[in-house]
């Protein structure tokens, strides 16, 4: 079987581009080029060259001495939040500005919730001198201010959406339709492995820098390139795509795929999307989606902003679907105590959705000569103040 995009923009039974027909221009453009771009020799050093010298890349593979002691397993942490801005998203932005300038752009969009691929978009566009829109929930607005308050200083647009529920998926519906009605000049980048194709597979590309680091890394420090085990969260998908990637058709290697529980998978405030979602189209893609028996789109809940999404990834959806993935969803409370082990065990400060990822480890058992790759997708600046909350620090 195969785990990637077919060339009608499918991963099994889901994917594909369910766009209206002003957008087929744009997404057409993008589908008929990208791998072309990707592959030409001067693409390829460009975005090489920055995830060097600008994001700080390879990010360091650590092997945690006293995580491992505790669990009894051989555990490595890929470090994506000491990339710059904190996380494994601007690997994808950086992609895309580099992308969107090769298809002659002047303008970017995009969406964002609690405002990290807000971020990670403005910063490439200051760092490439692009105009930069970012359509952000009103709500989110008020609940993110820190976030807005960067995307301003490096020059982008925040404007609000005012619909629905103000929240991302608002937001996105607000950058669909500047998308729209700018066709010409503006990309969107779109901040996972979401959306029409080729953006799943495209973002999916972009990560993929992740496993082919872990791959030579762990040869380094193991003597072989596969590990028994590769564990991320998952919110849209795009860090477990790109940790992933290069493990997809490595049949002996584990994939562990950790949802956001919430407050428990029956309690109604959840993200647990591939458990709970049924098949669906959301964001211009057939995926697994969090909805009511009419098809109405379910608010989803996480503690943590980044995993707080009703779908998910059409890679993942067919990895759930095949059996090839194995899914386990974690609650906001095992998720913060994890957050709180891996401080307390290794000085590292997780992102609230890094450590929904590291609770696996109270779930699940592995064995003592098992090697374990975990994905920290990023670092917890941005989330003391929930820490403060939550422990009452
Ligand atoms: C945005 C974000 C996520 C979730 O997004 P994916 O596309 O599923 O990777 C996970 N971790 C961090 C730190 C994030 O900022």
């Amino acid at each position: 079987m195969s785990y990637n995009v077919n060339e009608k923009g499918y991963y099994g039974e889901f994917g594909g581009a369910f766009i209206p027909e002003m957008l087929y221009p744009n997404v057409e453009t993008l589908r008929q080029q990208y791998l072309t771009i990707m592959e030409e020799p001067s693409f390829k050093e460009e975005f090489d060259q920055l995830l060097k010298d600008y994001v700080g890349r390879p990010s360091p593979l650590y092997f945690a001495n006293r995580l491992s002691k505790k669990y009894n397993t051989k555990i490595y942490i890929k470090r994506e939040d000491l990339n710059h801005t904190g996380a494994h998203k601007v690997n994808n932005t950086i992609g895309q500005i580099l992308m969107a300038k090769r298809l002659g752009k002047k303008r970017i969009i995009a969406e964002t919730g609690a405002g990290q691929h807000g971020v990670a978009t403005a910063t490439v566009c200051a760092l490439m001198g692009m105009d930069c829109i970012v359509y952000m929930g009103e709500i989110d607005i008020a609940r993110q201010a820190p976030n807005v308050a960067r995307m301003k200083m490096l020059g982008a647009k925040v404007r609000p959406a005012l619909s629905g529920s103000k929240t991302l998926k608002d937001a996105t519906n607000e950058a669909i339709r500047d998308w729209i009605n700018n066709p010409v000049d503006t990309h969107y980048i779109i901040g996972s492995a979401i959306g029409p194709h080729p953006y799943p597979d495209m973002v999916t590309r972009f990560q993929s820098v992740i496993s082919e680091e872990i791959k030579w890394q762990l040869k380094e420090k193991e003597g072989k390139e596969n590990p028994d085990y590769v564990i991320a969260c998952l919110g849209g998908g795009s860090n477990a795509a790109g940790a992933f990637y290069h493990y997809l058709h490595e049949e002996n290697v584990g994939l562990i795929a950790v949802e956001a529980a919430g407050k428990g998978i029956n309690t109604g405030e959840s993200a647990a999307t591939s458990v709970l979602g049924k098949e669906g189209i959301i964001h211009g893609c057939k995926t697994l989606l969090m909805q009511t028996p009419d098809g109405q789109i379910t608010e989803p809940y996480s503690i943590s902003a980044g995993l707080d999404y009703p779908g998910v990834g059409p890679m993942h959806a067919h990895l759930y679907k095949s059996g090839r993935g194995e899914f386990i969803s974690i609650t906001d409370d095992e998720a913060m105590a994890a957050g709180l082990e891996l401080t307390k065990l290794e000085g590292i400060i997780p992102a609230i959705e890094s450590s929904h990822a590291f609770a696996v480890f109270e779930q699940r058992k592995f064995n003592p000569d098992d090697i374990v790759v975990i994905n920290l997708s990023g670092r917890g600046d941005k989330d003391l103040q929930n820490y403060i909350d939550y422990f009452k620090l």
